[in-house]
């Protein structure tokens, strides 16, 4: 996810290259990020390289049901400009309009490099941790874990819903008994 710009950035405004992102990995932060697929389009604008890209992951995480791992399939539609700090390269005559790590639009991840390559494993990784589910679910059908005896109701048919008390309101009925024993 490596892209030499040098072209790009000593070619004229509009000009792209295209590329196919095929099944790679690669690890932000403590989460795995695998089968990482879809296309990317670099193009050049008047000061910068933008990326476009249709992108499909897959990871891993915590079913929010039930608490067993669960594959989390995640895509992202990205859309960055990446700053060249060879602003040069791009024609600029005017100085000072190379990216300073103290400027307040510098982002490290969305930095062409002295080299001239665009490194998209950082500015990608962000975009999909941010497109993460905030509650994944093993399958759409988890029956998740029961409020009352805690078994994992995937794999262990509890009696607790046949109970009298619907277990939606058993923590509520627990309030109420203890509301009524401290009345007495
Ligand atoms: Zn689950
Ligand atoms: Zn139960």
């Amino acid at each position: 996810m490596i892209y030499n710009v040098a072209g790009l950035l000593t070619g004229k405004l509009g000009d792209s290259q295209q590329h196919e992102i095929e099944n790679e990995r690669f690890v932000i932060g403590d989460r795995s990020i695998k089968e990482i697929s879809g296309p990317v389009r670099l193009m050049r604008t008047d000061r910068t390289v933008l990326v476009s890209a249709d992108i499909e992951a897959v990871t891993q995480d915590s079913c929010s049901r039930c608490l067993e791992p669960a594959v989390v399939n995640v895509s992202v539609t990205m859309e960055e400009e990446f700053s060249p700090i060879n602003a040069n390269l791009m024609g600029t005559e005017k100085s000072g309009q190379n990216v300073h790590e103290n400027d307040d639009y510098y982002d490290a991840a969305l930095v062409v490099d002295e080299q001239n390559f665009l490194d998209l494993t950082e500015g990608l990784g962000q975009a999909l941790l941010s497109a993460l589910p905030i509650a994944p679910i093993c399958k759409d059908d988890c029956l998740g874990i029961c409020p009352i005896c805690t078994v994992n109701r995937n794999i262990i048919q509890c009696s607790c819903s046949k109970s009298s008390v619907d277990p939606r309101w058993a923590g509520l009925a627990g309030l109420l008994e203890k509301g009524a024993e401290s009345a007495d």
